[in-house]
């Protein structure tokens, strides 16, 4: 799936190449909220502003559908996912993509392959660009999967998951950050977000960044701080704020998301 957040006519905007999960959310003590489908993602998209032009329709497989039940008291959830055989979006759709309108595109490991030759794509694009019309590329690596390690080498933003440092055996963010950072290329930034504990974060100069969390005054909902987080550090790193703040503001806002419940009146 591919989506665009923002940005008046002709300015570059953000590309996010992934997939869309339905997430039915049940909060203990109501009755969960009845089936929906694709129609009521599209909906959700357009209300929030972001640009579907580039997702890749499929005619077979279902929509990804998680049960989420989250905790009352607490926010935590858990998450059961009825997982489907919709196709992931392949190079060949992602061949659409006019690059020149896309300052930074955002790669949600995946389907390795597929993403290797996306990426070169991109590179290719940037090694013919003038300086100013590159285009920025972040990667996330969230789940231990052995194929989707080597996609950390190939994005000048590195996003990866505390279940992915703890998969190798690291117990805090700047643990991690110090294991991992060799897998990343020269000049590459490596984030590491840790719930609670905030986010740490190493850049092209080595200096250990850190930023605490913002624990709201209830925790409401934790689902998708992660990605709140993500799109929060990249919508600043995009504006040119430095590394410190762009966690900071991440962190703020993925506190913020878990305050409330889904994402309406996050800012
Ligand atoms: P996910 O599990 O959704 O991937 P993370 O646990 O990596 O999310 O958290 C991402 C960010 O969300 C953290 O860096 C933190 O800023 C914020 N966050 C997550 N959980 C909490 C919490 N319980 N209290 C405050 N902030 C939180």
């Amino acid at each position: 799936m591919a989506a665009r957040a923002g940005g008046a006519a002709g300015e570059r905007r953000i590309l996010c190449v992934g997939l869309v999960c339905l997430d039915i959310i049940s909060v203990v003590e109501t009755f969960p909220a009845e089936d929906s489908d694709t129609s009521f993602i599209a909906a959700d998209f357009q209300r929030r502003g972001v640009d579907t032009a580039h997702v890749a329709w499929q005619t077979r497989g279902d929509v990804p559908c998680a049960c989420c039940i989250v905790n009352a008291s607490s926010g935590s959830r858990t998450i059961v996912l009825h997982d489907t055989n919709l196709p992931d979006v392949t190079a060949r759709d992602f061949e659409r993509v006019d690059l020149s309108q896309y300052k930074w595109i955002h790669f949600e490991a995946r389907n390795a392959a597929e993403q290797e030759a996306m990426l070169e794509r991109v590179e290719r694009h940037n090694l013919a660009a003038a300086p100013g019309q590159r285009v920025r590329i972040s990667v996330e690596v969230e789940k231990p999967r052995e194929e989707l390690l080597p996609l950390m080498g190939r994005g000048q933003v590195v996003f990866i998951s505390k279940d992915l440092a703890q998969h190798f055996g690291y117990r805090s963010a700047p643990e991690a950050l110090r294991g991992l950072r060799g897998r990343i290329q020269s000049g590459a930034t490596l984030i590491c977000a840790w719930a609670e504990e905030g986010a740490d974060a190493v850049g092209p100069d080595g200096k250990l960044v850190h930023s605490d969390a913002f624990p709201p005054e209830t925790l409401v909902d934790t689902l998708g701080a992660g990605d709140t987080f993500n799109a929060a550090v990249i919508f600043a790193l995009a504006e040119g704020r430095t590394l410190q703040d762009a966690l900071t503001f991440g962190c703020r806002i993925a506190g913020r998301k878990c305050g409330i419940q889904g994402f309406d009146g996050i800012i």
